[in-house]
């Protein structure tokens, strides 16, 4: 533990101090602000070891320790509390050896707030056509070298412990959403496993917090079984994971529901890579505190900018000569300073494009969920959720009846 923190400057000793002060305290508390009185919905102030994250939250994905196409300063000037790394490429390049020399990722990509850093091995199974699952990890063949490299839970917390984040994510036994079968089953078991691996194998319990990913599949007795196994582990918090993967919608939200009535109030509740706007507003109905996905950005590196009424393709002809900033209400650099005409004929030309309008997604996403919290802790969620549709819709017929059903469960009536 004193190994990444040892290394020179003046820095060194309040990052010491810091330290002694983490090594004394529990790195993670949650206090609930405010629930709302209709739903499952609640605001929540997480307190992680860089600074304290108001829920519910939005995490934007970083890609190799940048953003892509926005930086970590910027990021912060949006406001963003927390942020996540993906193990899986800083593992392979630049390698946890050099990050760890760095000061950990922290350090490596100059972010002073909070980072989670996911296993790796979702990664693996989604990118990497050759992997194999056996008991003692996930066999992959490196896309970089060609090697065969074995992830255990043990080589991926010790990653993690490199990178330093704020909370780290087990490494799971992730099959298809759409999978069914006994593979399903045992993969249940074995992320429960290998749970216990991750926990036994963390450096750093005193200033990382370890999640666990609730699995089984589509499966409500599975899942309630995950869920009972492991809630009898005093992890700091829990994430849902296995979702959102081409599954049918009322399965999808069916497994949330079943996840949060079982998940304890005091910790966190993590829905992985689920960041649709309507998607966002009806999980935190269900009860869910934290999300990230890739999605605002990745959509924004093709034209669209997501706005309350849906989404703009800015490199679509009619906004050649229109004037309005992207939206006219938001707040964002890029719709302070520019056009849809600009940004249209900017994305004939220029990469800066969708780095205009990355910021511009960002915000929308962090906006909207500051926007939730607000609306919780002023005892209005009902109310916010009902505007957001009628915005988002043309008409109540357009609502689609997933969404309609989740939030009629937590007595959210749109009709
Ligand atoms: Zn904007």
């Amino acid at each position: 533990m004193a190994a990444s923190i040892s290394s020179s400057s003046n820095e060194c000793e309040g990052s010491m101090t810091a330290m002694k002060y983490f090594a004394s305290a529990v790195p993670l508390s949650l206090r609930v602000v405010a629930e709302c009185p209709v739903s499952k919905a609640r605001a929540c102030i997480l307190t992680l070891p860089h600074s304290p994250v108001n829920t519910p939250v939005f995490m934007p994905v970083g890609t190799q320790g940048t953003m892509k196409g926005i930086t970590a300063n910027q990021l912060e000037d949006l406001g963003c509390q927390i942020c996540l790394g993906n193990t899986y490429h800083l593992g392979m390049r630049p390698g946890p050896e050099l990050i760890e020399k760095a000061n950990g990722l922290h350090g490596f990509m100059s972010w002073k707030r909070n980072l989670l850093t996911d296993s790796g091995g979702f990664q693996m199974v989604s990118l990497v056509e050759l992997s194999e699952v056996t008991e003692e990890g996930v066999m992959f063949r490196s896309p970089y070298d060609g090697k065969e490299i074995l992830l255990t839970p043990e080589q991926s917390i010790s990653i993690q412990n490199s990178l330093g984040s704020d909370i780290m994510m087990q490494l799971d036994d992730v099959v298809s959403s759409t999978v069914k079968g006994p593979r399903v089953e045992e993969a249940m078991h074995r992320s429960v496993r290998w749970l216990d691996r991750c926990i036994a194998a963390n450096k750093n319990p005193e200033r990382q917090n370890l999640f666990a990913i609730i699995q089984g599949g589509l499966d409500a007795r599975l899942r309630k079984a995950c869920l009972d196994e492991m809630t009898k582990r005093d992890v700091p918090g829990f994430a849902i994971g296995g979702l959102s993967g081409g599954e049918e919608k009322d399965d999808f939200w069916k497994m949330v529901t079943l996840s949060t009535d079982h998940l304890p109030r005091n910790k966190p509740r993590y829905l992985m890579g689920v960041g649709y706007a309507l998607d966002l507003v009806v999980c935190v109905a269900l009860g869910c505190d934290m999300f990230d996905c890739v999605f605002p950005t990745r959509t924004a590196r093709f034209g669209s900018a997501l706005v309350p009424w849906g989404s703009l393709q800015l490199k679509q002809k009619q906004y050649a000569k229109d004037f309005h900033p992207i939206d006219p209400e938001c707040q964002c650099p890029t719709c302070k300073r520019h056009s849809r005409a600009y940004l249209h004929a900017l994305f004939k030309s220029d990469t800066a494009a969708m780095h205009h309008v990355t910021i511009h997604n960002i915000n929308y996403q962090l906006r909207l969920m500051r926007d939730v919290r607000q609306s919780i802790i002023d005892q209005k969620f009902p109310e916010f959720v009902k505007v957001f549709m009628e915005r988002m819709f043309p008409s109540p017929e357009d609502y689609p009846s997933w969404a309609v059903d989740a939030l009629h469960s937590v007595n959210i009536c749109l009709k």
